[in-house]
């Protein structure tokens, strides 16, 4: 997740992207940088937040009327001012800022480098300038094109020469990008949002497109053919607070949506920092992992992860708990869990750790946030900003973290987890088949939630996602509902079912916890309840069943997320709630 921006036309471009980055800046921030085209390339970077950078070097005051910009989530090489875009090419002619992974630019990098090219930086994205560089002949456009052939990845790219100094270059695979079209200026962003104020009148690219902008004119290519396409534009009617929603009518919705981006950048998340923290888990006596609402239904799924996976013991505890009932030494290790960096109880629970010489470590999504000054080792999620209250993306991102962790302790000690780690690469590709249910999911919500007691229930790793799933509901619909696993449900909460109480079964696709969990079902249904089920593989016959492609169990929490996030966003908004911003709840609880 980072954003990209670029200008061309008659006011200072410095202002122009600055202006823009500052509105993208939900998308990333670990670094930021403009270059434009003042005769030669102009180019101000650095880490930190936009507005330190400005203060430091007066971004916004680089002169030029060409330019482009990027406000940057490392994915290769660290956070540094060199690893920091726009990056040139050898001899300075070209800038370019690139959001995205290019997957083989080790090979490229060799290959440039065995013919003279000297990399400034340690990122993936240096080989697109030099590659064009090695192409550039006449045409800026023709070598992009070519440059692109041979790259392997995602990427929405933009790319400035000195020698073409009126035109920027735009490329799209699999990251957004949009045209933003101007009287006599142009615009081209990552999303809409960044230009508005500017112009409404907006392009969108598709993938394998490029475009070629100058002030007066604009062409749209496929970058496989050269040839032109016909695109319409659209005039964007959106507020600027719609247009941060990128459309969607909720924020909910939107970051629901964005779970196929948010977890590919978790599965991009350095190795080093992940194996860090399974050595870490795998020294550790004694483990706890810890979190308060969401982040610890995370902890309670990875507490299945490490014994089934690794064979190693760590215990969920709810922050707010760990003092009550955690026994720590200089043997002990806690990780806490927060979104924010802020939740008060999980601070406390790594304070307290801290104080009897327990190691800490701790998986935040918000950069700078105290948890992270305050722990051993961190791992950040890089889910981009989370504006609704709901958690729903950093839930999904946590979660695909803990199972690398998982994953490479199960590794050290000599396990095979190789189909569960190639199934895990697809993840964003299942995500998208998920979500692909959304008509569904509406209908489902629509015509089943009408009551106002729910049940979930879930057998194993689904345990957590019943409860998640509850919590889900309630926080936003403000109807009640209980998490449970399914094997409790005869010790006492079956008295509770009649016609009148629904219970939301997950069913995974396999096993003996699809056969225990069938029982259970039909248990329910024996005693008159509803039952919805949320299957993986073959559906289930209840009153309704939404079923997901076959996936692994273990895998099975991340993908039954998006299916129980919709269908509490599709029943709260059926009641008319606020759905991003309910009652009484707070995004970050900073109070004990
Ligand atoms: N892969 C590039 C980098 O690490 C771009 C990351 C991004 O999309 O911000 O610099």
């Amino acid at each position: 997740m980072c954003g990209i921006v670029g200008y061309v036309g008659n006011r200072n471009a410095g202002e122009v992207i600055f202006q823009g980055l500052k509105r993208l800046e939900y998308r990333g921030y670990d670094s930021c940088g403009i270059a434009s085209i003042d005769r030669e390339l102009k180019v101000k970077k650095d880490v930190g937040m936009i507005d330190e950078i400005e203060a430091k070097h007066g971004l916004s005051g680089i002169r030029g009327s060409v330019g482009i910009g990027h406000t940057r989530w490392a994915t290769h090489g660290g956070v540094t001012k060199a690893n920091a875009h726009p990056h040139l090419d050898c001899s300075r002619e070209i800038a370019v800022v690139h959001n995205g992974i290019i997957s083989n630019h080790e090979e490229l990098r060799a290959k440039l480098e065995a013919r003279g090219h000297v990399f400034a930086s340690e990122t993936d994205t240096e080989v697109v300038p030099h590659l064009i560089e090695e192409y550039y002949t006449s045409s800026l456009e023709e070598a992009v094109r070519s440059a692109l052939a041979e790259i392997e990845g995602t990427y929405a790219l933009l790319v400035i020469s000195t020698r073409e100094p009126e035109k920027i270059v735009a490329a799209r695979r699999e990251s957004p990008l949009v045209l933003g079209v101007g009287e006599g200026e142009m615009f081209v962003a990552s999303d809409i949002f960044s230009f508005l104020k500017h112009t409404r009148r907006a392009l969108p690219l598709d993938d394998g497109e490029y475009a070629v902008i100058t002030p007066r004119s604009y062409v749209v290519k496929d970058l496989a053919t050269g040839k032109e396409k016909h695109k319409e534009v659209i005039s964007v009617e959106w507020s600027d607070e719609e247009a941060r929603k990128d459309g969607y009518p909720h924020f909910m919705l939107k970051e629901i949506h964005e779970q196929p981006h948010t977890v590919a950048s978790a599965l991009n998340i350095y190795h080093e920092d992940v194996a860090k923290l399974a050595e870490m888990i795998a020294s550790a006596e004694r483990v706890y992992i810890t979190g308060a609402g969401t982040s610890l239904h995370a902890a309670m799924v990875a507490e299945y992860w490490f014994a089934s996976l690794a064979e190693k013991v760590v215990i969920a505890i709810d922050s707010s708990e760990l003092k009550n009932k955690g026994v720590v030494d200089e043997n002990t290790l806690v990780v806490g869990i927060t979104q924010s960096g802020e939740t008060y109880d999980t601070l406390a629970a790594l304070r307290y750790a801290k104080q009897h010489h327990g190691s800490t470590a701790a998986i935040v999504n918000v950069i700078g946030s105290t948890a992270t000054r305050m722990v051993d080792h961190v791992l950040m999620q890089g889910s981009g900003i989370e504006i609704a209250v709901c958690a729903t993306k950093t839930y999904t991102s946590q979660l695909t973290l803990l199972l690398r962790v998982a994953l490479e302790l199960a590794e050290r000690r000599g396990r095979d987890v190789s189909r569960l780690k190639g199934e895990l690469r697809s993840l964003p590709e299942k995500l998208s088949g998920v979500l692909a249910l959304e008509p569904e999911i509406k209908r489902v919500a629509e015509e089943h939630f009408d009551v106002k007691n729910y049940l979930f229930i879930g057998k194993g790793i689904n345990h957590p996602t019943a409860l998640e799933g509850a919590l889900k509901l309630k926080e936003i619909s403000y109807l009640h509902a209980e998490g449970m696993s399914s094997g409790l449900l005869k010790h006492g909460t079956i008295s509770l079912i009649d016609k009148d109480m629904h219970t939301v079964a997950f069913v995974p696709a396999h096993g003996e916890n699809r056969k225990r969990i069938m029982s259970n079902i039909q248990e329910v249904k024996a005693r008159e309840g509803k039952v919805i089920a949320i299957a993986s593989g073959e559906s289930v016959a209840c009153d309704a069943c939404i079923t997901i492609e076959e996936c692994s169990e273990e895998l099975s929490p991340i993908l039954f997320a998006p299916v129980f996030q919709l269908l509490a966003y599709y029943v709260a908004l059926k009641l008319g709630r606020n759905v991003d911003k309910p009652r009484a709840l707070a995004k970050s609880v900073t109070v004990e």
